[in-house]
């Protein structure tokens, strides 16, 4: 009898993977998810951030068999429906700025959408956008992401791309990103005139692109350089929004009010759901524009009222914090024992810790960072590693995580790094677990 890994490589395409170790899931409660021999793997990653409250958290489970237990149809492109119209209501109050909530499956058509709306709606036809961002998967939210795993896809016509600052590795020395900044002022003075581009895309922390939290005052001196131009401010919050930074949007930690706000993955806590918050200028300037069959399907939209009752009911942002700079800390000092470590950063439960060869020299640490995360499976944890130099691993846990769970975490981890440094996953074992 085959294994259920066995027969996920026979049967399901390459082309929608991401495999790091050959991981089948058969269920899942809280932080933990099961496999196939029944064993209880800690997930750090909790599915890149979507099961935001944990696997099978009772009020979603619950919201679901409501929803399909006396259905309000399964779309909301040609009738209104309870659950998408009191689930704007609430995104609407939790974004002071927002005027109308556009629903979507997913991160990517939300922000393809997004991309398109503002092209649209103002005549302007340029995009802002970041070296390393990654806003999607399909081709128009491929084309305003500069990822090194989308250098296949086609860019939108006159995207503007400068660099995400990152302190650890600060361009021409720079630690605030302020070259970055002048470098922009450049361009709107010669090649890339302001009043040709509609809106900047930012991620807050930029999460596939190596989770890194920008210099303070960094998105602040942006935000404001694009206001001068009329330029809109686009936050897409899809992996680090919705309480997971310790406050419920992650752009409020950079002082900076943008004008459309992009959810995604953990809203449908499991589900699919997306929402792009922000002007009706913007999200009611034509009908019919972008949607799709399900978009605004009431299970889902019950899923994401259900989430957000939630984290309202059980403090989940604020534990999000507590636990997630329980756990930083706790990172912190397993960097003390592992050399490997040569960053570790973060806000709430968004955690990166960056893996170097060599702390002088910053050299990233790739190999070892598929290793490390292939040992950790092996012990008992699930993480991945993102980043442009695939050396950072990523931590995006439910919501609900316990210090407890934190610190089990924290002992996998360190176990799996001793490992690693003594060779314990030889190079052979990563064959088929690319990642990225
Ligand atoms: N935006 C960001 C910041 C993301 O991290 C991702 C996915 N990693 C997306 C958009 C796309 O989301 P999805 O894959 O759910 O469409």
């Amino acid at each position: 009898m085959p294994s259920l890994y066995d027969r996920d490589t026979a049967s399901l395409s390459r082309l929608q993977k991401l495999r790091f170790f050959p991981l089948a899931v058969t269920g899942g409660q809280g932080s933990y998810v099961r496999d196939e021999e029944g064993r209880r793997l800690l997930d750090l990653s909790a599915s890149w951030g979507a099961v935001s409250l944990g696997q099978a958290h009772p009020a979603v489970a619950e919201a679901v068999a409501k929803a399909l237990g006396d259905q309000a149809a399964a779309s909301t492109l040609s009738n209104a429906t309870l659950p998408a119209v009191t689930l704007a209501e609430r995104l609407l109050e939790l974004t002071p700025r927002g005027e109308r909530v556009w629903l979507g499956h997913s991160g990517s058509d939300a922000n393809e959408t997004v991309a398109r709306a503002v092209v649209a709606a103002t005549g302007r036809p340029r995009i802002i956008s970041f070296a390393g961002a990654y806003h999607g998967g399909t081709a128009g939210s491929m084309a305003i992401s500069a990822h090194s795993v989308q250098e296949h896809a086609e860019k939108a016509a006159g995207l503007q791309v400068i660099p995400y600052p990152d302190p650890y590795r600060p361009l021409e020395g720079d630690a605030s990103g302020g070259a970055i900044l002048a470098a922009l002022e450049r361009a709107f003075e010669t090649d890339c005139p302001p009043q040709e581009v509609a809106a900047l895309f930012l991620e807050p922390i930029q999460s596939d692109g190596g989770l890194i939290v920008p210099p303070p005052g960094f998105m602040a001196r942006l935000a404001a350089l694009c206001r001068k131009h009329g330029i809109l401010i686009v936050s897409d919050e899809v992996k680090v929004g919705l309480g997971r930074s310790g406050r419920f949007h992650c752009i409020s930690h950079e002082g900076v009010e943008p004008d459309i706000i992009v959810m995604g993955k953990g809203l449908g806590g499991g589900l699919p759901l997306s929402a792009a918050i922000g002007p009706a200028e913007i999200l009611d300037f034509a009908t019919a524009f972008s949607m799709q069959t399900l978009h605004g399907n009431p299970v889902s939209a019950s899923a994401g009222l259900a989430v957000l009752d939630t984290i309202a009911a059980e403090g989940l942002i604020d534990q999000a914090a507590e636990v997630g700079a329980h756990l930083q800390a706790a990172l912190r000092a397993l960097a003390q024992r592992q050399p490997l470590i040569g960053d570790v950063r973060g806000r709430g439960l968004a955690i990166g810790v960056e893996l170097v060869s060599d702390r002088a020299t910053k050299a990233p640490a790739a190999r070892e960072a598929a290793k490390l995360v292939y040992r950790a499976f092996e012990l008992g944890l699930v993480l991945y590693y993102v980043g442009m130099n695939s050396n950072v691993l990523e931590m995006t846990p439910p919501l609900t995580l316990s210090r407890t769970e934190a610190d089990e975490a924290v002992t996998i981890l360190d176990q799996a790094f001793t490992d690693v440094a003594a060779g314990a996953v030889p190079d052979e074992a990563l064959a088929g677990f690319e990642g990225w």
